[in-house]
């Protein structure tokens, strides 16, 4: 069987695995990644593939990055939490390791991860929002990974919210990404904590009282104890997701619609707010059938596994 490397550039991790056609990681390996050095991370890159391929005979590598990435998956355009600024990485990579090298999106990895091998494998249409820190996603459709005609297709974290809301990093106002991250629901919980300290109590005995050091793995913490303002705070993002999910439906009509990304953890203390929502916003089409709103599978290897899928397509 043929095994093909892949590689999961974040901003602080560089993570590479063998992986073989069923999704197997064989072997795997972590680095630190020199995120304010395009060189140095190039050289990350190399050191991981040139240790994994020394050990087993692979064919192909796939990485996954945060950022823009072309329409024919040669160049990272824009990395925002690296310092890679209209890199060539494909070309630069293919000539230092005499493989084939594809680079694609991070969400699109994950979303072909889940296709080929999680929550979507039984789908033909599928798409997913990952709700981490800010918002990604991707769009499977009829077994093709869609990128768009300048690759940077699926930004559902920049559609729109809130009408004159919020200001987003990518400067629009109101964007999705504002109101339904794991930033959006560290800022509910710390504003519902500081209006009302009993619904908090949980969180607050564990700052100290400093509802500024409320995090996210505290707010699920809280959450599956029962603690009024970190359930709502999840009924809140889960609000503003089913409501983005009802356009995506009324849009393309997936088979189904996968939330990844660390917040999901949480499971179904956000999937139950999130389909209430999405039902709701849906109307009268919700009685036709209609997308199943599911969680991701594919876990933290999903980064590793759909980049050496891809590069493997
Ligand atoms: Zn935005």
């Amino acid at each position: 069987m043929t095994l093909t490397i892949g590689i999961d550039i974040g901003g602080t991790k560089v993570a590479g695995g063998v992986v073989d056609g069923s999704g197997v990681v064989l072997a795997s390996t972590l680095r630190s990644t020199p995120a304010s050095d395009p060189a140095a991370i190039r050289d990350v890159v190399a050191d991981v593939v040139t240790e994994l391929r020394a050990k087993h005979e692979v064919t192909a590598v796939g990485i996954g990055a945060a950022g823009w990435i072309d329409s024919d998956r040669s160049t990272v355009q824009f990395a925002p939490n690296l310092a890679w600024r209209d890199e060539p990485l494909r070309d630069a990579l293919t000539e230092r390791l005499d493989l084939p090298v594809v680079v694609e999106n991070d969400a699109n990895v994950a979303a072909w991860a889940e296709f080929q091998f999680g929550a979507a494998r039984e789908a033909a249409s599928a798409i997913l929002f990952t709700v981490g820190t800010g918002i990604g996603g991707g769009i499977i459709w009829n077994g093709h990974l869609v990128r768009g005609s300048h690759g940077v297709a699926a930004e559902f974290g920049h559609g729109l919210a809130v009408p004159g809301g919020r200001e987003c990093g990518c400067g629009r106002h109101g964007c999705l990404e504002q109101y339904a991250s794991g930033n959006a629901l560290v800022r509910y919980a710390r504003e519902t904590a500081a209006a009302d300290r009993d619904a908090a109590e949980f969180m607050l005995k564990a700052t100290g009282g400093d509802v500024e050091a409320i995090d996210g793995p505290l707010v699920t913490q809280a959450a599956e104890a029962g603690e009024p303002a970190a359930v709502a705070a999840f009924v809140e993002i889960g609000g503003y997701l089913g409501e983005a999910m009802a356009d995506m439906a009324q849009f393309l009509d997936p088979d189904v619609i996968i939330v990844g990304g660390g917040v999901i953890k949480a499971g179904e203390l956000l999937l139950a707010p999130t389909r209430e929502r999405f039902t709701a916003a849906l109307g009268a089409r919700a009685q036709l059938p209609t997308a199943v709103i599911t969680a991701a599978q594919m876990g933290r290897q999903a980064g590793i596994i759909g980049a050496a899928d891809l590069a493997r397509h």
